[in-house]
């Protein structure tokens, strides 16, 4: 079977969110066919955009995953990010708002895609978009909280369709946000399964 190496941003900032992402990495490990990569640094950022909420916790994961036919490794991906999200609790809030996990797919090996929704499976709250799945990320490249422990896993990969690698990605939102929007916390222990 072929596997295609995807990368994971984990962030929570309600209830124990340090447990809740150990646990969430836990849970990728355990996804069907898949194996953990490798655990960037714990972080502790600043709420970007919504800023009157608790503080986040941040971390990006690397799994290898069965690359599937087309489309359907990355969307059986998601679909797997959005269980694990409603299995730890996670209830629908506002956009940008405070949440217990949120699981984001950032890079599916050198993958581009954009897919969209259903029609019927498309949201009544318009701040929602009408795409499914949008790979890489985004908003990867424009967050410091995504960038900084991705840098920590691959700081020279330069991402399909960005112009530059991530730690110069990094560098170039750390000038905008400043050093103290992001601070690690902890480093992961693979032998012990958590951060440390
Ligand atoms: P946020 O943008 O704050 O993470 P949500 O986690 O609520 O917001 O995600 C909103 C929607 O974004 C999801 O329902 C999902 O279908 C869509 N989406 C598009 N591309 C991606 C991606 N690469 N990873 C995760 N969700 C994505
Ligand atoms: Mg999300």
């Amino acid at each position: 079977m072929t596997k295609v190496r995807a990368y994971i941003g984990l962030g929570a900032n309600i209830g124990d969110a340090r447990a809740t992402l150990t646990a969430a990495v836990h849970a990728l490990a355990a996804l069907p066919d898949a194996e953990l990569a490798g655990v960037s640094r714990l972080y502790r950022t600043v709420p970007v955009g919504v800023t009157d909420q608790p503080d986040f916790h941040n971390a990006v994961a690397a799994v290898d995953v069965p690359e599937g036919s087309d489309a359907g490794g990355p969307i059986a991906l998601l679909l797997a990010l959005k269980s694990i999200e409603r299995a730890f609790g996670r209830q629908e809030r506002f956009r940008h708002g405070p949440r217990e996990l949120d699981l984001d797919l950032l890079l599916f090996g050198v993958r581009q895609l954009s897919v969209e929704r259903p029609a019927m499976a498309r949201s009544a709250d318009p701040a929602k978009t009408d795409i499914l799945l949008r790979v890489p990320h985004p908003e990867a490249a424009n967050r410091l909280f995504v960038l900084a422990p991705l840098a920590d896993l691959v700081p020279d990969l330069i991402p399909p369709g960005w112009p530059e690698s991530v730690a110069r990605a990094r560098a170039r939102r750390e000038s905008v946000e400043g050093a103290a929007a992001v601070r690690p916390i902890a480093a992961w222990n693979s032998a012990g399964g958590a951060w440390e």
